[in-house]
Formats: C-alpha cells, structure tokens, sequence
C-alpha cells in the first residue's frame, strides 16, 4: 500500500463504506432509476415528509443535472453510481428531516437563488409580501436601506437587486449567518452596494443614518416553536424564530432602535405571524410611528406592518 494512487482509493472506500447512506446505496444496488425514484419516494412517506414526490424530484434533479430525469430513462449511461452514491448522501438527510433547502444548498427567493445553511432562516415565499410593500411605498431614487436580522440576506439583496440607486446594511448577531449573506451578496453581484455589520439589533447603526427599514425577526411564541415540524425545530436556528413568550419581544427592541435610526420621514415595515397584526400595528403607534397599516400576503393573511417615521416638517 506504499503507491499513493492505491491509499487514495483505499482511503475513498473506506469513507464511502462508512457513509451512513449505506443503507440506501445497498438497497438501491442494481435497481433502475424509475425503481430507485419509487422506493425514495415511499421512504421519503415513511418519514413522515408530506412533500415525497416533489422532494424526490428536486433531489434527482440535482443530482442528473444538467441532463433530466426524462433523458436519464431513456438513456441509462447518462445516470451514473456516484451521481446515485451523492443522491443516497442527499436522501439521508432529508430522510432525517434536514429542510430541502438546506440539503440542496439553496433556495430561490424573488428573482434570486441564496445559499442555505442551518446558520440562517430558510428564506420563504411569505416574506416576498414584505419586498412587495417597500417597492410600493418606494420609487428608484437613491436611498439606504437597513435590514435589521438579515440572515441569509434575502430582504436587503433582493429590494437592492431592484432598485440598482439603493445601498443597504445586513446587520445580524450571527457571524455564521453574516457569512452567508456576504456570500449571498457576491452570488448576486450586489456585494458593491451591500455591506454587513455584526450586532444587535440596530444598536451598530447611527443616528438616522436609514431611509428604509425592514426587518424579518423572529417572531413565533416559544410554546408554538416547541411543536413546529421537526425541518423547522432541529435545523433552522432558534433564534432566528423563538420570539419569547408571547412572540413580540424583539418587536419591541427593534422599534426602540428604529425611531433612532430611521431619518425623519422615512419607512419602517416588518414581517409578522398571521395573527400579529394588530398588536404589532400598536407597538408602532407606540413607539411614535405613524401611517401605520397592514398588508396581507398571497394566501390572505396578515404579513407585514409598516409605519413612518415622523417628519420634522410635519
Ligand atoms: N414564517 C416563519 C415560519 O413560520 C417564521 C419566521 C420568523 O419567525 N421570522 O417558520
């Protein structure tokens, strides 16, 4: 075993033996595509994951790619052992209930595709709502924007991706997740007009220094958090969800700051659960904002509030 070439192969096998995807890899072992598509899916089930057929879907995609499911039926030389070896890999840990996203590495968002890791929140479809509001209430002339627990940066890249005269700041408490928004921002090619700063809050930020606010906190009753599915509960990180006992504490640290940073005038919106938006429309009114109002998303609920700041001029 002294020819390097032979310990490299050795060493390979032994972490493939190892992989703890063997089960699938030897369960799938002379099966074709359709037959290994099949049992994924009926594991997937047994797992209790009521998206089976679709997350078997992507997974294959991912891993065929760039030829289709369709052409690697008709084509067998076109699927090989290490793309099923990588789709077992794949396979196991969303049979462990790690998110889809986080599995593939990614998530599409607006126009945008963002890394994923269980260091951020999984950006969501409902918090498109909130992108939807600021370009509303904001035409293209120059502005800062300011995204006050940025995550993965969904909100600040995808409104700057829209608005090409705007600068932004992610401001997160999470230096893993910083990471990934500042990888995010490079992905994006918006790396130039987005910048990243670790604290807490807008605790970082200066004195109205922000023309727009957003801000997606977390925001689910602890008592809620415990029984969300286990995707959720074991692989997004907790502080980007548990808003304490009754949902609304970092409401209220980050209106505080809001006031304080925002200039004179200018717009503060945030994300919500579906039933919050009354009580978070009163915490603006009683943290001095004003036009405060509710926008609804697709499927009908409750998903941001919005305010201003008052103006100096009235
Ligand atoms: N909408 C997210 C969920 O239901 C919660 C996001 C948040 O707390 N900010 O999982």
């Amino acid at each position: 075993m002294s020819d390097p070439f032979e310990k490299m192969v050795a060493d390979a096998r032994t972490v493939f033996e190892a992989s703890a995807s063997k089960p699938l890899r030897d369960a799938w072992a002379g099966l074709s595509l359709p037959q290994i598509r099949a049992d994924l899916i009926e594991r997937l089930s047994a797992a209790g994951i009521e998206e089976a057929g679709s997350d078997t879907r992507f997974l294959l995609a991912h891993v065929l790619a760039p030829a289709s499911y369709a052409d690697a039926v008709a084509d067998p030389a076109l699927c090989s052992w290490q793309q099923m070896s990588w789709l077992a890999d794949l396979a196991w840990q969303r049979l462990d209930r790690r998110p889809l996203s986080q599995v593939l590495g990614s998530q599409p968002f607006w126009t945008l595709d963002l890394q994923v890791t269980e260091d951020v929140l999984t950006p969501r479809a409902d918090s498109e709502t909130l992108v939807e509001l600021v370009l509303e209430k904001c035409g293209p002339a120059v502005a800062n924007l300011a995204d006050l627990g940025t995550g993965s940066g969904a909100l600040l890249l995808a409104l700057l991706s829209e608005r090409t005269q705007w600068t932004g700041t992610g401001v997160d408490i999470s230096a893993a997740a910083l990471d990934v928004a500042g990888q995010n921002a490079r992905r994006c090619g918006l790396d130039d007009r987005a910048h990243f700063v670790e604290g807490s809050w807008g605790a970082a930020l200066a004195p109205e220094s922000v023309d727009i606010l957003v801000s997606n906190p977390p925001y689910i009753r602890t008592d809620v958090w415990r029984e969300l599915a286990p995707e959720v509960r074991r692989f997004e990180p907790r502080r980007a969800l548990d808003g304490g006992p009754d949902g609304l504490r970092d409401y209220r640290a980050l209106l505080a700051d809001a006031v304080r940073i925002v200039r004179p005038g200018g717009l503060v919106a945030v994300e919500i659960g579906y039933d919050q938006g009354e009580v978070v429309a009163d915490l603006f009114d009683q943290a001095g904002l004003v036009e405060t109002g509710v926008k609804r998303d697709l499927a009908g609920h409750d998903r941001v509030v919005f305010g201003a700041v008052v103006s100096t001029n009235g």
